[in-house]
């Protein structure tokens, strides 16, 4: 799945990887151990905490409140993720910048976007504190660096249905050379010339490489 990463990434949340960015595994699907969800068409994921681990003879780790430190002392990923977000709503530091990946089917990851910590809370749930996190999708490094600031509005999340439908059409490849790596969903016309995020028709899966070079021409 992450090769990109470098590292076969187990854990869900994974803060400030080799000290550049954070990685997060999301994921919709009906039944997925945490309620994710997205916000403002597509703009905004809140990406909910993780519970503490599963230990023989412990409690249920969805009876009880989502850790912030390790019983050493330690922050836990939440924590981490948490002291960021407040350090950034107080303007001490930039947000952290946090690559997701989604789940859209047994053993398939696709890359969501980079996106920016941008606030988090801990809120109420069945009885127990969970964890909130607020993340706004950035445009991609390849258009941030044309300062093509405009085009921040009409960037979006693909709807998982629609990734789902774009899959199985492209049999979970990129369309130009059959990779199965690092794969994109691409618009084929772009949203910010009034391509759709909405319908497959509009939606492709390329890799990386083909990705960036595709951007690289239209902008
Ligand atoms: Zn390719």
């Amino acid at each position: 799945m992450c090769t990109e990463e470098g590292a076969n990434l187990q854990r869900g949340m994974n803060f400030h990887l080799k000290g550049r960015h954070s990685v997060i595994l999301m994921s919709l699907r009906p039944g997925a151990p945490y309620s994710d969800r997205v916000e403002e068409n597509g703009k905004v994921l809140i990406y909910e905490g993780h519970d503490i681990p599963f230990h023989k003879g412990g409690p249920d780790p969805k009876s009880v409140d989502q850790a912030e430190y390790n019983p050493g002392g330690s922050l836990t990923q939440n924590g981490l993720f948490y002291e960021a977000a407040k350090k950034h709503k107080q303007g001490v530091k930039a947000p952290e910048l946090v690559k997701v990946y989604e789940k859209i089917r047994s053993g398939v990851w696709v890359y969501n976007g980079l996106f920016k910590l941008v606030d988090a809370w801990k809120e109420e749930s069945n009885a127990r504190k969970v964890f909130k996190f607020k993340l706004e999708l950035l445009p991609s490094s390849s258009l941030a660096s044309r300062a093509n600031i405009q085009k921040i509005d009409h960037i979006r999340l693909i709807p998982t249905s629609v990734k789902l439908e774009v899959w199985k059409r492209d049999k979970g490849r990129c369309v130009i050379c059959g990779s199965q790596d690092n794969l994109h969903f691409d618009h084929i016309i772009p949203y910010s010339r009034g391509g759709s995020s909405l319908v497959a028709e509009n939606v492709q899966i390329l890799c990386a490489r083909h990705n960036l070079e595709k951007r690289d021409k239209i902008v």
